[in-house]
């Protein structure tokens, strides 16, 4: 656990070196929404220099939590933390936008923010669990079928556990750390009664919640025994070796991969998925400008409960990243993204693929 985190915003509130990154400062264009515009705002609030008011508790509740800044920050500065460590402190005055306590309600009741489904395991037992979580089952369950297909030709039968239970994360962002932990032990549980040697998970999100969110926020170490990896690169791994392979398609349609939100905080994996999807695409993969080691997140962040606005503008600015680059198709394999990027794909005439669909589709 990152001790005292807060203490970052002395660091950040006068410097300028990530504020050219910072996506919601990107669409907002308000100085204070960006890195050192909260360093300032956090910092002078625990000085009694500024009252947490109504405006204040809106400022500190519109960083979009998506780690671009400490991704580019040549000191590794976890100043995303520390602004989630601020909400923290508002939500135990009581003061935190209603919005807020809403979705906690219910990551508090179903374990997710989308329905009143509790998560369930279904009982088995196995070396490989694949961690389905609360989006994939909500947003894009069709996807699990190819997720399935492409892990059973390289000899993987995963038992699914955390089915619509969200990883953490969510609940962190919003400034519930409790709730946050009480969902990642829940999962860890199960991970445990299954009997894993390893756990699969399908998005750069839950990978960095497992991996680095859970022990730096919340003091929770991921099992050392337990394997933690990525789906795509692990496709990516087994495609090299020479145990999956695919067939090229014929669509011409100029596409680009979009990193999904969070993919930033994985600095090694953002060649996977283009070798993969060099095996299936005849075009070669256009790059978005906010790609990579400095790509956006789209609106499936926190945000899209607490400031919605904010959300919807970050997906537009990668709609508008794509239509700017001449792309007509953005393939990427994060339910949330998709989810977000559907909703306003049509306006920008575009439209989208999963990436897990389209390789299943594509298997030689
Ligand atoms: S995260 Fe790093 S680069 Fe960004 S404001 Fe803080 S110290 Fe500066
Ligand atoms: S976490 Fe994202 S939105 Fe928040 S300050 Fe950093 S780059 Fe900006």
């Amino acid at each position: 656990m990152i001790e005292n985190v807060i203490e970052t915003t002395e660091n950040c509130r006068y410097c300028l070196m990530c504020r050219h990154v910072c996506p919601v400062g990107h669409v907002t264009r308000k100085e204070t929404l960006t890195p050192h515009g909260w360093g300032l705002t956090i910092a002078s609030v625990r000085r009694g220099i500024i009252e947490l008011d109504e405006d204040i508790v809106d400022v500190i509740y519109s960083c979009a939590d998506c780690g671009t800044c400490r991704a580019n920050c040549v000191t590794d500065q976890p100043l995303p933390s520390a602004i989630v460590a601020m909400r923290a402190e508002i939500v135990s005055q009581g003061l935190a936008p209603p919005a807020a306590y809403e979705v906690h309600e219910k990551l508090q009741n179903w374990g997710n923010p989308y329905g009143p489904e509790v998560p369930n395991g279904n009982g088995g037992q196995g070396e490989v669990a694949l961690f389905i979580g609360d989006d994939a089952h909500f947003l894009g369950s069709e996807m699990l079928g190819s997720v399935l297909s492409l892990l059973e030709v390289v000899g993987v039968r995963p038992v699914p556990i955390g089915i619509g239970r969200n990883n953490g994360y969510l609940a962190s962002s919003l400034g519930f750390p409790e709730t946050a932990a009480n969902l990642a032990q829940a999962t860890l549980d199960e991970l445990e009664t299954i009997g894993a040697k390893s756990m699969l998970v399908l998005t750069p999100g839950d990978y960095y919640a497992f991996r680095q969110l859970h022990e730096e926020r919340l003091g929770m170490e991921w099992p050392q025994e337990v394997g933690l990896l990525e789906v795509v690169p692990f496709l990516a791994e087994q495609m090299q070796a020479g145990n999956l392979a695919f067939k090229q398609g014929d669509d011409q349609t100029p596409y680009a991969y979009l990193d999904p939100t969070h993919a930033i905080r994985i600095s090694t994996r953002h060649e996977a998925p283009r070798r993969l999807l060099a095996a299936v695409m005849q075009a070669p993969v256009t790059e978005l400008f906010w790609r990579r080691e400095r790509a956006h997140p789209s609106g499936n962040v926190a945000l899209q409960y607490t400031q919605p606005h904010i959300a919807n503008h970050l997906t537009y600015s990668r709609l508008g990243d794509a239509l700017e680059r001449g792309v007509r198709l953005l393939i990427t394999e994060d339910p949330g993204s998709l989810a977000q990027l559907n909703r306003h794909a049509d306006r920008f005439g575009l439209r989208t693929q999963n990436l897990y669909e389209l390789l299943a589709d594509h298997l030689a």
